[in-house]
């Protein structure tokens, strides 16, 4: 196994030399987007200079390269995912993904008496596209619990998978607790029953080698700028199966064949659920993400990010007075954390000032702070590319802080 400079691969991220309040920047927010690398913002640069025409329309020259370039982008996704690329339907992020299945899966199909599972540690973005299908179709939410460590209860789970439940929508890594569900074992429980699966890959697809056809869900959904590309980028993946026999989401250009006033002939997936011009540029760049990714290996990138992981973790059990939400054994580099006496948003704030970036509040995962009894959590969400420097310097900056709040 050839070993990973990691102090080179942290040159490739020209952001993180910065400085913040005269202090060199601590960047632990990768949950919330991640930083780029040179290879990934030169990539959109360059198509801006060379390369920009639409995609899918023109004949000539620029728009042949800029169509190829686009297309080769979705083969590239497919390639990293295991999955085929007419199966991709590109779009802005997750959130889209996951509205997609709510309106042309879900809400065709589900009506009263039919029950969604959710489980409790999702990302509102798998929560309110579900609220807003129950309230039109009748169908009623379940919710999945955890346990107090953040793990999904899977006995509780299988129990919940009742005859009326048609779709489970679970996340594959939690943006808040950093929780690994066991995806392919649920999907597989669900598949048993019939139940339709729609897995939430936000927090997975950056930082561990994710083979969605192994997992055996239904939809799978990712969002390309925490993966090192560009915002407004990311994909759904579903089964062709599933994907011809759901009507569009959204009209327009690029998802037809044939249009008049009698009626129009839509396009064959994916392109029928891509309407309008996409983010080209953003997809070239994200391209340049997974060349980026696999230059280094995921293989790399999950043991890398599990050794600062562990770093982090037992720096702040080593403190007192710290509590940190989530403990499973099996935990991406996410550590929500609170400080006794200490509010969220003041220590955030606080650490701000010296420098160091985490995100304060609810995370968008408001029935999972409940389930805790806390308003608020701190976190602190590592990517391969922050060091273990850096993880002192933050303990250091706590602890500075924490005595300021007295
Ligand atoms: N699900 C999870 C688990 C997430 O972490 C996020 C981003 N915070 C989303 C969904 C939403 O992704 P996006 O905002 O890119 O649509």
């Amino acid at each position: 196994r050839q070993d990973v400079d990691w102090a080179r691969v942290r040159e490739d991220f020209p952001l993180l030399g910065r400085t913040v309040h005269g202090k060199s920047l601590v960047y632990l927010d990768s949950a919330n987007t991640g930083q780029k690398p040179a290879a990934v913002i030169e990539a959109v640069d360059d198509f801006y200079r060379r390369h920009n025409a639409n995609v899918s329309r023109a004949v000539h020259a620029l728009g042949s390269e800029a169509t190829e370039a686009y297309e080769g982008v979705r083969g590239k996704l497919a390639r990293f995912l295991n999955v085929r690329a007419d199966e991709l339907v590109l779009c802005s992020g997750t959130t889209f993904a996951i509205n997609l299945v709510a309106y042309s899966w879900a809400l065709p199909r589900l009506q009263a008496g039919d029950t969604i599972l959710v489980s409790r540690m999702e990302h509102h973005a798998n929560i309110v596209p579900w609220q807003l299908v129950a309230q039109r179709t009748g169908a009623t939410i379940r919710v999945a619990e955890i346990r107090e460590d953040g793990t999904l209860d899977l006995d509780a789970l299988r129990t919940a998978m009742t005859p009326d439940v048609k779709l489970l929508a679970v996340t594959h890594v939690s943006n808040v607790l950093g929780t690994v569900n066991p995806v392919r074992e649920i999907c597989r429980e669900a598949r048993r029953r019939g139940i339709t699966t729609v897995v939430d890959g936000s927090q997975a697809v950056p930082h561990r080698a994710v083979d969605v056809a192994a997992i055996g869900c239904d939809f799978y959904a990712f969002t390309g700028h925490k993966m090192c590309g560009p915002t407004g980028t990311g994909a759904l993946w579903a089964r062709r199966e599933l994907l011809a026999t759901m009507p569009p989401f959204l009209g327009g250009g690029e998802m037809i064949r044939e249009v008049s006033f009698e009626g129009t002939v839509f396009n064959d997936p994916p392109q029928k659920f891509e309407a309008g011009t996409p983010n080209i540029a953003g997809f070239i760049g994200l391209g340049a993400a997974v060349d980026y990714l696999q230059g280094i290996g995921m293989a790399h990138v999950e043991a890398r990010e599990a050794e600062l992981l562990a770093h982090l973790t037992g720096a702040l059990d080593a403190l007192d007075g710290v509590r940190i939400f989530g403990r499973a054994p099996e935990k991406a580099a996410v550590v929500s954390f609170l400080v006794e006496g200490a509010h969220a948003h003041d220590l955030a704030t606080l650490l701000d000032l010296e420098g160091v970036a985490v995100r304060s509040g609810q995370h968008c995962a408001h029935p999972l702070l409940q389930f805790y009894g806390v308003a608020a959590t701190c976190r602190a969400s590592l990517a391969f590319y922050n060091t273990h420097a850096e993880i002192d310097a933050f303990v250091a900056a706590l602890e500075k802080v924490r005595r300021l709040l007295g």
